[in-house]
């Protein structure tokens, strides 16, 4: 289906000047690179490779293609034991990616290191207890395709170009939230690769420690490679991306609040939705979005009435098979790589006046600066994640992770706020355009009583510091302790790059 203009303007052209002005290389990211061709001649790729531009390439945002000193491509845990011990021996820095979908410059992209980039760990194994190991380096719509030929599914992303690495390691926001918790509550087992180059199974009898802090822990214990999870029933789903005309947007914002009450549609455990409202200040477009997703066969969830019950003005949600629904948000409308992105989030309480507070703090923000009037390519979005009780109940029922929600505080919602633009002369504008607009929401919200002190690292910017509201506060003393222990030397806080660093 074709989107609207409003995402047309997503689509612009950009030239790789980074590329351009590519550096000289450190010695030691130099030797290290020597080291990893000599013995993995195949599978590494500095500039003079054809392969190294494709290998570093891809990812989901413009600021994010950074050229490295090499690209190293494993295919196995033992392949990525040898390389972090090389790049241990000469102290180089390096950056991990799977699918290179985080929006953060740095944290899956360096610019003087090794890329150790997973994409080849891309195998799924079902296993006799009827769960499913699959490598890191996958997509989403790699491992539903290939988990539907068994008739089962499992709770990852999404979007099907997302990567399975960087969203089961930072939480996992899944259609299937409501019953199952976040993603990564739903992982059983993790093949790892601790500093050292010691590889580890770590499952909660074995590990319990590090078991835990890998729910949502990010990148802070080691390359993980691959991931265990339990798997369910593939059915049926309604589902699509409704989008309507911009003289609707109210109606769409009041449906988009309903459903965010606690006893509105998000207490449907079945239903989800991902609702965005886009801003376009130079030429003061605004207009809303979503999909729409209801686990069944039922083409007329109730949960979702009133989002059907907009005239819209293209829609193409329908019952089908889940692989097809997730498979359509592979579509070029859905998946630009063309332009630099930058995300934010806020949490808010679970209710009508957090929907409204949010749209009226931001959308007069975003027109009234006559700076991002002139940014080339900008859009804003404000996008809106109910996360009801049931889903909170739902991760403590599994066992628990470090962003360890507190059913007693209520159901909430994530607020992402995400920026596109075409040029690297207003990166900083538009970074600072974020830190005001997410300051004056956080304000506006603690003053209605409405603030819900939480922000998903997947979602976040890194001068946000989301690790520090996880369990209210309690979780990151234990998060450094564990780091401590399985990397003692700090190597992930050192020669990593330390954008998510616990430290
Ligand atoms: C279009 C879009 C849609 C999205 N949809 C969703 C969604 O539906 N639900 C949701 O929860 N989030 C969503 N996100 C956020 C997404 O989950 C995060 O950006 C996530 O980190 C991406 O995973 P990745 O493997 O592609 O990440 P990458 O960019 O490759 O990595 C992200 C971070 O994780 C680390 N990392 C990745 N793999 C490993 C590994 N194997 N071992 C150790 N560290 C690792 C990297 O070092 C990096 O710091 C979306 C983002 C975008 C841009």
């Amino acid at each position: 289906m074709a989107f609207p203009n409003i995402v047309a303007s997503w689509y612009t052209t950009f030239s790789l000047m980074l590329l351009a002005t590519a550096t000289s290389f450190s010695p030691a990211a130099t030797r290290a690179c020597s080291a990893l061709k000599h013995s993995f001649p195949t599978k590494t790729f500095s500039p003079k490779d054809d392969d190294y531009t494709l290998a570093y390439n891809h990812s989901w945002s413009k600021t994010c293609v950074l050229p490295p000193t090499c690209v190293f491509e494993p295919t196995t845990a033992q392949d990525v034991s040898t390389a972090l011990k090389i790049v241990e021996k000469f102290a180089a820095h390096f950056a991990v990616r799977s699918g290179g979908h985080m929006p953060v410059p740095g944290a899956a992209s360096i610019q003087d290191g090794v890329l150790i980039s997973l994409s080849k760990i891309d195998q799924v194994d079902l296993n006799p207890d009827g769960t499913a190991t699959i490598g890191t380096g996958l997509r989403w719509f790699e491992v539903y395709e290939e988990l539907s030929k068994q008739g089962l599914a499992v709770a990852g992303g999404r979007f099907g170009d997302v990567g399975v690495g960087g969203l089961l390691l930072g939480g996992g926001v899944s259609h299937f939230g409501p019953q199952y918790g976040w993603s990564a509550n739903c992982v059983t087992r993790y093949e790892i690769v601790l500093a050292g180059g010691r590889v580890l199974d770590v499952t909660k009898e074995s590990s319990p420690d590090l078991f835990w802090a890998l729910k949502g822990g990010l990148n802070n214990y080691g390359i993980v490679t691959r991931f265990t999870l339990k798997t369910f029933p593939l059915t049926d789903v309604y589902g699509g991306a409704v989008i309507y005309d911009p003289s609707r947007f109210d109606d769409f914002v009041k449906a988009v609040a309903f459903y965010s009450t606690p006893e509105g549609g998000m207490s449907d455990s079945l239903s989800a939705i991902e609702p965005v409202m886009a801003f376009v200040p130079s030429s003061g477009l605004i207009q809303g979005g979503t999909f729409l997703f209801h686990q069944g066969s039922d083409a007329a969830p109730s949960s979702l009435a009133n989002f059907t019950a907009i005239p819209a003005n293209q829609s193409d949600a329908s019952v089908r098979s889940y692989p097809s629904f997730v498979n359509d948000t592979l579509t070029p409308e859905f998946n630009s790589y063309a332009s630099r992105q930058l995300y934010f989030t806020v949490s808010l309480k679970a209710c009508p006046q957090s929907v409204f507070l949010v749209n009226n703090t931001f959308a007069p923000m975003a027109f009234s600066s006559a700076l991002l009037k002139k940014v080339s390519g900008f859009t804003t979005t404000i996008n809106h994640q109910p996360m009801p009780l049931s889903w909170i109940e739902a991760a403590q029922a599994a066992g628990g992770d470090t962003l360890d929600l507190d059913p007693a505080a209520g159901p909430f919602i994530i607020v992402g706020i995400s920026s596109f633009w075409d040029n690297a002369e207003d990166d900083d504008a538009v970074f600072s355009f974020h830190k005001v607009a997410t300051k004056a929401i956080v304000t506006a919200a603690e003053k209605e009583g409405l603030n819900y002190p939480f922000l998903y690292v997947n979602d976040a910017d890194p001068v946000q510091k989301p690790f520090q509201f996880y369990g209210k506060g309690k979780s990151l003393p234990k998060m450094r302790t564990i780091a401590k222990k399985y990397d003692p030397a700090g190597v992930f806080h050192t020669l990593q790059h330390g954008i998510w660093s616990l430290f």
